[in-house]
């Protein structure tokens, strides 16, 4: 039976919600200790319960078998429910959030049943450790299931935190980017029979038009527009499709504007490959491979929502093609004239990627004049290899920039390491005799994910005087098979601290 689950940030400790079904704190290792939190004793789903019913967590050292929780049944509202604890990893490495992000996100999963209404009290040391801890909790419900059965339900999970500067908390803020992220899992895992390149334009006229800003706007170049402009990269991509590629440009600039970011987010709806055709096990799953552009998207959202960064202007570019097989597919050994002006060999129609990202940061470095450009994408698989399923690969020609991104990450969990940047030497591994550049490279055992990057670097407008950052994250973009909403808070957050 498909349950809707709302998360709702708010203080409901202090005035607990009617008609709940379970309730649970969780905290680091060592700090769910009842009878030292008078805040949460004091509320009155706790407080019928016994300060000693945490003990068993703590008696590891005593006795060598600590449970890694607690289940005591107390009244409330003249209803029996359960009530949860339990505790998350404590270890915070150099590499690592500011709280344990993953850890925080298995515990409250466990600790909240599947139905029903639900209180999750979170124990953090600081208003920022609330703000990743609270992220990480939102990414446990995706909203996205087709599974038919008995009625459909909706329930809340109401989520609050136990932390010394309670009032530094920011809910609102909290709640519209929880709300972004939400959306970015559920724009993953819906499959390319319904999100295709002409729905997923439809779902962001919607949005601009629910987040009823007049500092926004939208623009859109579709089908054979992109042919006639000059992005030889989208339409090459995308033109064999059902539905035609589009690439969407959103921007928010305010009047009194002094900056200018400008995101860039692959959108291939489907990537079977193209006529490098996948494998099965390859292609399974990658309705998946427009994670980028929904990360982008996630982030414009919540910029907007919260009026983050008010003198910035932002925009985000969503690159938007099929990679289908039909007559018209592009083919290897076609060159494609791209919209920097270059001109592209195909020798792998798999690495599809790239060639829609370089169009949308040459319009953007062409016409936006932004201080910083970043491109998000699940662009190689060989990023798992360099940095690992939870933590994005990230190259940028800017140490300030990268400096920023990892802070950005550390911040809301959505974190990032850096690969190697050395464009030097790494863009002979594109050489062509026929053209500017081929789009794979010649030695896949060679920093494959950091060429990748240098290749959209390539097409940047040759006067663009900012920032550059590549961020590639297919990895961290899905866990077992959902999406995990990687990237929105990351770029949010770097829109903030930029
Ligand atoms: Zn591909």
């Amino acid at each position: 039976m498909p349950v809707t689950t709302h998360v709702k940030f708010g203080l409901f400790l202090a005035e607990t919600p009617a008609d709940l079904s379970a309730a649970a704190l969780i905290g680091a290792k060592g700090t769910v200790q009842l009878a030292e939190l008078p805040a949460v004793t004091a509320s009155s789903v706790f407080a019928a319960v016994d300060a000693n019913a945490t003990a068993p967590l703590h008696l590891a050292e005593e006795h060598g078998s600590a449970p890694a929780s607690v289940t005591v049944w107390a009244t409330h509202d003249d209803k029996l429910i359960p009530v949860a604890f339990s505790q998350f990893a404590k270890e915070t490495s150099r590499h690592m959030a500011i709280v344990r992000t993953d850890s925080v996100r298995d515990v409250a999963n466990k600790v909240v049943p599947a139905k029903g209404n639900a209180l999750l009290v979170v124990r953090v040391e600081s208003a920022a450790q609330a703000y990743a801890a609270g992220l990480a909790v939102a990414r446990n419900w995706p909203l996205y299931s087709r599974k038919t059965g008995a009625e459909s339900s909706e329930r809340t999970v109401y989520v609050d935190f136990v932390v010394a500067d309670e009032s530094a908390v920011d809910y609102d803020e909290l709640n519209a980017v929880a709300a972004a992220i939400r959306d970015v899992q559920r724009r993953v895992d819906t499959p390319c029979s319904e999100l295709n390149t002409v729905t997923y334009v439809e779902e962001v006229h919607a949005l601009v038009e629910r987040l009823d800003d007049p500092t926004v706007s939208i623009k859109v170049i579709q089908g054979e527009e992109l042919k006639e402009q000059g992005f030889g990269g989208i339409y090459g991509v995308g033109k064999a499709a059902e539905f035609p590629p589009a690439l969407v440009i959103l921007s928010r600039v305010p009047e009194n504007a002094d900056k200018t970011l400008a995101l860039v987010g692959k959108g291939i709806v489907y990537d079977s490959g193209g006529l490098s055709l996948k494998p099965t096990s390859g292609m399974v799953g990658m309705k998946g491979d427009m994670g980028g552009s929904a990360a982008v998207l996630g982030a414009f959202e919540a910029i907007v929502a919260t009026k983050a960064a008010p003198e910035m202007a932002v925009h985000a570019l969503l690159c938007l093609a099929e990679n289908a097989i039909d007559g018209k597919s592009f083919k290897n050994d076609d060159i494609l004239h791209m919209y920097s002006g270059k001109t592209v060999e195909i020798n792998n129609t798999d690495a599809e990627g790239r060639l829609v990202l370089a169009d949308g940061v040459a319009y953007a470095t062409q016409h936006l004049n932004p201080d910083v450009v970043i491109d998000m994408a699940t662009l190689t698989g060989a990023q798992l290899i360099t940095t690992g399923i939870i933590h994005a690969g990230i190259v940028t020609d800017s140490e300030e920039v990268e400096t920023t991104i990892l802070k950005s990450g550390k911040a809301t969990g959505d974190l990032v390491f850096p690969m190697l940047y050395a464009p030097e030497i790494l863009k002979s591994q594109f050489d062509s005799p026929v053209a500017d550049m081929k789009n794979s490279v010649k030695d896949r055992m060679n920093a494959q994910s950091s060429c990748a990057a240098h290749f959209v670097q390539a097409h940047l407008a040759k006067d663009y005087k900012g920032a550059w950052l590549h961020v590639d994250i297919a990895g961290p973009a899905e866990a077992a098979s959902r999406g995990t909403g990687f990237g929105a808070a990351l770029l949010y957050e770097f829109a903030k601290q930029f």
